[in-house]
């Protein structure tokens, strides 16, 4: 498959290899989240007026959903500020390695950690929690505040990035689509790290630090794990490393074979499904449900919620399935055509987000005037009337978006199929039906 360079570039590579302009970027996204933070607590109780809840679960995710996870995979990863101060304290610096760093306990995580199941109960927690979480700014507020404490905690007791790489609700499913992008970091030539004297790409050196993310750059074979953070980039010192272009879903050839992963991608496929029916459907019960929480019919909505993401999706997944031949036992058939799940549910997420997003920008205009609500006019647009906008690219920019998830899963289930010598075609159909289900929900 055709690569291009990205680094071959001496602009992009020093920007890269210099810690000045992602320090630049970081100082700015840790300011804009604990303001965040301090107007959940502070600013006004109304959400559609408060900074919080606008700029993170309105600017903030429609930035991440419909450009930075399709087109720069963990590029968020790259300029995230919750892992910062958790990082710096465990560095003992905020630039190059000091000369004696501190001892913190610098354990390393139980074996039984060591994958993504924990992020994907956390992402779970805050689906189920989300109607209270995207309206109420203090809660909000204390959520945001709670990640930066627990990756600060994390990184005095676990070596590297333990929040990042085993419990960030967010980094979950951003490494899961990051697989799509069409860009990603990989070595040049595998024969120079296998000679390469100490590995300082993991291990660290005067240069630089070990991966933050626990992973060896020379065994990268897709992007999941890799957080863009370029520090190995300036550790290597045979220059072995490169960010590429490349065509989308290249990761997706070879298909995963771990459960959590797949049922990452049944739990990011269920749940926008489920809130495309509960927040834009007719259903006022199921609304109701969702928004009062505590009360019976929330936890009627939790047990539909997990039965349809737990039971109903992955068991009609697995019917289709059963009918193929093929010489590998179920669960690995299972892992690998789930790979076919991970465009569509990006895509089905993307069609969703259209929809939240387009209705309520006009609110982030009026919250940049007066960001906590305070009765400020900054810029003279505080009294913008609320109004959606580009209405009429809507349901047209929905319709492509579904249609080419359902082309691209097609594809990937194919080439998993060929993989795994099954068929495809009770992926195919299952991903159409799904996708005719998702048509009707939203138009
Ligand atoms: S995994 Fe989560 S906390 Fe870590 S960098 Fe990515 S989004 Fe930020
Ligand atoms: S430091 Fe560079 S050459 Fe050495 S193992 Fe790491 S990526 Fe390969
Ligand atoms: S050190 Fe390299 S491989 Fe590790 S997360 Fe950073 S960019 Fe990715």
């Amino acid at each position: 498959m055709n690569r291009i360079e990205l680094t071959r570039n001496p602009f992009i590579k020093k920007a890269l290899k210099s810690r000045y302009p992602q320090l630049a970027v970081f100082i700015v996204m840790l300011v804009g989240y604990i303001f965040a933070i301090l107007a959940g607590l502070i600013g006004t109780p109304v959400g559609s007026h408060n900074f919080s809840i606008v700029f993170v679960w309105i600017a903030w995710w429609a930035i991440l959903i419909l450009v930075a996870v399709p087109f720069f995979g963990r590029g968020w990863c790259a300029v995230c500020p919750i892992p910062l101060p958790g990082e710096w304290l465990q560095r003992g610096a905020v630039l190059s390695p000091p000369e004696k760093r501190p001892k913190w306990l610098n354990l390393h995580v139980p074996k039984m950690f060591r994958n993504i199941w924990l992020q994907n109960i956390s992402f779970l927690l805050l689906a189920l929690f989300s109607s209270v979480l995207l309206t109420t700014p203090n809660i909000t507020g204390i959520v945001l505040a709670a990640m930066l404490f627990a990756a600060i905690g994390l990184s005095t007791i676990f070596e590297r990035r333990a929040f990042c790489r085993y419990l960030c609700p967010v980094g979950g499913f951003i490494g899961l689509y990051s697989q799509t992008a069409p860009i990603e970091l990989r070595i040049k030539d595998k024969q120079v790290c296998a000679t390469c004297d100490g590995k300082p790409c993991y291990n660290g050196s005067q240069a630089g630090y070990g991966c933050p993310w626990d992973v060896f750059p020379g065994g990268i074979t897709k992007n999941t794990y890799c957080g863009l953070c370029m520090e190995c980039i300036r550790t290597c010192p045979h220059d072995n490393i490169a960010i590429n272009l490349r065509p989308f879903l290249a990761d997706l050839a070879k298909p995963s074979t771990r459960m959590d992963e797949a049922f990452k991608a049944f739990i990011m496929l269920g749940s926008a499904m489920i809130y495309a029916g509960v927040l834009l459907g007719p259903w006022g019960a199921f609304k109701d449900a969702a928004y009062n929480v505590g009360t019976n019919a929330w936890f009627i909505y939790v047990v539909i919620f997990l039965a349809i993401i737990f039971v109903v999706l992955p068991g009609l997944f697995t019917l289709g399935i059963l009918q193929t031949k093929s010489p590998l036992p179920l669960k690995q058939r299972f892992a690998s055509l789930a790979t076919a799940l991970i465009p569509l549910g990006l895509m089905f997420w993307v069609a969703f987000s259209l929809s939240f997003v387009l209705t309520n920008a006009s609110y982030i205009i009026a919250a940049l005037s007066d960001p906590l609500g305070l009765g400020w006019n900054l810029f003279g647009t505080a009294n913008l009337p609320w109004q959606p906008m580009l209405s009429f690219i809507l349901a047209p920019a929905q319709t492509l978006s579904l249609v080419g998830g359902l082309i691209w899963s097609a594809r990937t289930a194919q080439k998993a199929a060929n993989e795994i010598k099954a068929s495809s075609t009770p992926v195919i159909v299952f991903c159409f039906l799904t996708t005719l289900v998702m048509l009707w929900l939203l138009l």
